[in-house]
């Protein structure tokens, strides 16, 4: 598997590093709040898991699902959520962990879906963030890595559904994702 990307772009030790300081700042801003960690499935899930360890203040953790690709490199523009929270988040400091902030649809839906369940605050952690991309402005509140705008896999991002489990960030060449 590794054999076909070459070179990755954000290599495993600079996953690591980059985690570890952002699970520092999130310790630091969230200490003596009620903190959820809210996964959105399924390309957080390996951030999430090495991000919720590196935060250090008891928390609760929770997912969702949500589907705006559907299978296609490039955003069809609708999003939905395919499954929602468990846990009620009234009153709740939500923060939002996401793989990567493209157009923006994706954090936008979630942030006006889930504002209205009253939580205390809702921020936004993305591994990745394509500024060249955004269609609608989002703030960020934590960013692992700012990329270019290239497709890629790897470290949960899929390409059809595959190489999610690729230890580290990759471009995928044959991907026109020009828009
Ligand atoms: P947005 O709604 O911000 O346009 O897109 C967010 C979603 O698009 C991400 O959660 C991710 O699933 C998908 N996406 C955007 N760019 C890429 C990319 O370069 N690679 C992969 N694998 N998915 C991407």
């Amino acid at each position: 598997m590794d054999r076909m990307f070459g070179r990755p772009i954000v290599t495993q030790e600079q996953m690591r590093m980059r985690i570890r300081e952002l699970g520092r700042q999130i310790t630091m801003d969230y200490a003596g709040k009620d903190l959820i960690l809210v996964g959105v499935l399924k390309g957080a899930y390996a951030f999430y898991a090495d991000l919720a360890r590196a935060i250090r203040i008891p928390m609760r953790v929770d997912f969702l699902v949500v589907a705006s690709y559907a299978g296609k490199p490039k955003s069809s523009g609708k999003v939905k959520m395919v499954t929602d929270l468990t846990e009620d988040i009234a009153g709740l400091d939500v923060l939002l962990v996401e793989d990567i902030v493209d157009s923006g649809l994706t954090a936008q839906y979630l942030i006006n879906t889930l504002h209205k369940r009253n939580p205390k605050s809702i921020k936004i952690c993305s591994l990745l963030s394509k500024p060249e991309r955004r269609e609608k402005h989002v703030p960020i509140d934590y960013v692992g890595f700012e990329i270019p705008n290239k497709y890629v896999v790897g470290y949960g991002l899929d390409y059809q559904q595959k190489y999610r489990n690729l230890p580290y960030l990759a471009v995928l060449d044959t991907v026109d994702d020009d828009g």
